[in-house]
């Protein structure tokens, strides 16, 4: 299944892969949310496709395993998992269902070591057992730290003929200059709302905005509605309820906390877009905001915060 509201990208994906001449090296690059590892499974299918499909046939063998491995990646993706013994450790280095010519690399916690491209390298250094191509994924490719995109250069260099390495990432300008100048840039745009509400049949405005062209926060805001709900209108007419909500802000989770600070941002977007405040005001509550969120992330509670931007709301 292709991603709804990517048409030019996909298009553009579509020309390559009938041109006959596809890179060994794509980068697919967007806000996240946009569906870019949607369309980098879907593409690599097509590479692997055994009647030359470009999003695949869906029905040959090897289209049918990475069917296969889209359902565990949904359902179970502990069972993919593949680790190699190194120093006598067990480490995680890639996702591997039952296509003998596909891996899937995600990032290890919150980067991706060079022990995984190490890895992958070794995967890639094989020829391919079913078709004519191997195709491996790097998932957030801006994860990667120094010694892991020196080791991945050496591989863009020099790619072995049948291999392919479709990498995802927020901008090229987010990977090291010497491996983002080795890749052929596609560029998602972020989702049009009327797309997003379509696919999470969503009609508030506010929502449909906080989203800023990802659904992937549109689905967080949407679980978090009632977050969103008590927040937009802030700050509250009567100091009781400031005082209410604000020792109410202070029981929330930290992710909660941040979650309202983005509800806030976007009410001062909309309140200088009708004119209820100025720009002066608007970018001094946008700075306070800023300057709140690190605090929490630094163990502050948040609620005396709250106040004093009710106040400077006003
Ligand atoms: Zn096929």
């Amino acid at each position: 299944m292709k991603v709804q509201g990517q048409e030019k990208p996909l298009k553009f994906l579509e020309r390559i892969y009938e041109s006959g001449k596809i890179p060994n090296s794509l980068l697919i690059h967007g806000v996240e949310g946009s569906g870019k590892l949607e369309t980098a499974v879907e593409f690599a299918k097509g590479l692997l496709c055994e009647n030359g499909s470009v999003w695949g046939c869906g029905t040959c063998k090897s289209c049918r395993l990475i069917e296969g491995f889209k359902e565990e990646l949904k359902s179970s993706p502990d069972n993919l998992r593949v680790t190699e013994d190194i120093g006598g450790k067990s480490v995680f280095v890639y996702l591997k269902g039952s296509h003998p010519d596909f891996a899937l690399l995600p990032p290890d916690g919150t980067q991706i070591r060079i022990d995984q491209i190490r890895g992958l390298k070794s995967f890639l250094s094989t020829k391919p057992l079913l078709g004519k191509r191997k195709v491996v994924i790097i998932e957030s490719a801006q994860l990667m730290n120094l010694q892991a995109s020196n080791s991945l250069l050496k591989v863009l260099e020099e790619p072995p003929v049948y291999s392919h390495i479709i990498m995802t990432a927020t901008s090229p300008e987010s990977l090291m200059p010497t491996v983002s100048s080795r890749l052929f840039p596609v560029r998602f745009t972020p989702l049009r709302k009327e797309v997003i509400g379509k696919e999470l049949s969503l009609k508030d405005g506010f929502l449909l905005e906080l989203s800023k062209g990802s659904l992937k926060r549109a689905k967080l805001f949407k679980e978090k509605e009632l977050l969103v709900k008590k927040f937009k209108g802030f700050p509250p007419k009567s100091a009781e309820e400031l005082f209410k909500l604000s020792s109410y802000f202070d029981k929330l989770s930290i992710d909660d906390k941040v979650a309202v600070l983005e509800v806030m941002e976007e009410s001062v977007y909309n309140l200088m877009k009708v004119n209820r405040i100025n720009k002066d005001k608007a970018s001094e509550i946008l700075e306070r905001l800023r300057e709140l969120r690190v605090a929490l992330q630094q163990g502050v509670k948040g609620s005396l915060a709250l106040v004093s931007l009710a106040k400077l709301w006003r």
